[in-house]
């Protein structure tokens, strides 16, 4: 296990000990359209909600027929898991996220909040100035709250950090790109994952050694290679059955994967604009991805850049932003002859059944490879 897996692993442990050593306030957020860096600079830490099943004896009642992952994030504040938590956040996105927060608040009036509307048409005319009103607007908030509004160089510094992250991301990914990739597909979303959920220039400073350690592993075994595809995820279970069963994910396109860490902020003198400007621009989810259409080309580019044999869609049960997308995802795999394999997950995996719609799926995809068999095309 990597450092950064062990922070994801005991992540509240984490979050404490921050506030305990800075003195910091801890502000949970739960879509990845928040824009941390403002946050950030406001030495505010932002910590991603993340589910992490255990017994749920409240959310049948306050959120009958919302996805499990936010039903989780609300069971976990009532459990007294983010005891360490001064605030919550939510932006313009899925409904069942808006639900988590809005539920979290009655059970837990004390918290701050504050919420940030991201334009759900990022691509019309007037959405980069809504989105930078709404920054500014959250940075005012933000300054009565701490007693300090971020300025400029605040900024500068928590885009600097913010770029940094995303960048030392990617090149894992890119280490993925590769025959014998070096690191496996449940470590590589550990990592993205644990970056969401600590400061990020200390996790900058554990990925440099990371990296510098991946790089340096000899090759893996050369496998089946597979994209995951669907809703978010909040640990990596279903990369560590597909990698029970001897395949490997090298590639995805999820919300809290490649949709976190792909596109940076471009400094320019308004830095809100520049900030505004990431996120409104960024690879979008299902839901903000409704003008232009630019996830079945980008879903492609990923297929064919990371070199995936075959895609396994993943969609939560409840999650209507990929229940109404898929019907796309599958026209542009079938269009193209890539095999898949679609199934709905709910508060666990179970392993046997999760194993077997994926073994199906490796067993369709082996027989034309030519590439594990030592010959190349
Ligand atoms: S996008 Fe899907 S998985 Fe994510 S919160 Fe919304 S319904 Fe749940």
């Amino acid at each position: 296990m990597n450092k950064l897996q062990d922070i994801l692993e005991h992540r509240h442990e984490y979050a404490r000990d921050w506030k305990k050593r800075t003195g910091g306030r801890i502000l949970g957020f739960y879509d990845v359209y928040f824009p941390e860096e403002v946050a950030y600079a406001a030495g505010v830490l932002p910590v991603r909600i993340l589910a992490k099943h255990s017994e749920d004896f409240l959310t049948d009642r306050l959120m009958y027929g919302n996805c499990y992952c936010t039903r989780d994030m609300l069971n976990q504040f009532a459990r007294g898991d983010y005891d360490y938590a001064d605030g919550i956040v939510s932006v313009e996105s899925c409904q069942w996220h808006y639900n988590a927060f809005d539920t979290t608040l009655i059970e837990k009036p004390e918290l701050w909040s504050h919420y940030v509307f991201t334009p759900d048409y990022t691509d019309a005319r007037t959405s980069k100035n809504v989105m930078r009103s709404e920054l500014d607007l959250f940075r005012r908030k933000l300054g009565e709250w701490t007693g300090k509004e971020p300025g400029d160089e605040d900024l500068d510094r928590a885009i600097d950090v913010y770029n940094r992250n995303r960048q030392l991301l990617r090149r894992l990914y890119e280490l993925r790109k590769f025959d014998g990739t070096p690191i496996s597909g449940s470590e590589a979303m550990d990592t993205v994952l644990a970056c969401q959920v600590m400061d990020k220039a200390e996790a900058n400073e554990l990925l440099e050694e990371l990296l510098e350690e991946t790089e340096s592993r000899p090759p893996r075994e050369d496998c089946v290679r597979l994209m995951l595809i669907g809703s978010e995820t909040y640990d990596a279970a279903l990369e560590r059955i597909v990698e029970s069963l001897g395949a490997n994910v090298v590639i995805d396109d999820l919300d809290n994967g490649t949709g976190y860490i792909m596109r940076d902020v471009t400094p320019q003198r308004d830095r809100l604009m520049a900030i505004g400007m990431r996120y409104l621009l960024k690879p979008h989810s299902a839901l903000k991805d409704n003008v232009w259409r630019r996830r079945p080309q980008r879903i492609w580019e990923f297929i064919e850049d990371w070199q995936a044999d075959g895609v396994i869609i993943a969609k939560q049960i409840y999650c209507h932003p990929h229940g109404s997308d898929m019907y796309m995802v599958w026209n542009l795999l079938r269009e193209r002859n890539v095999a898949f394999h679609t199934f709905e997950r709910d508060t666990t995996l179970p392993y046997e059944e999760t194993a077997l719609g994926i073994e199906a799926l490796i067993n369709i995809i082996k027989p034309g490879m030519t590439r594990l068999r030592g010959q190349e095309v």
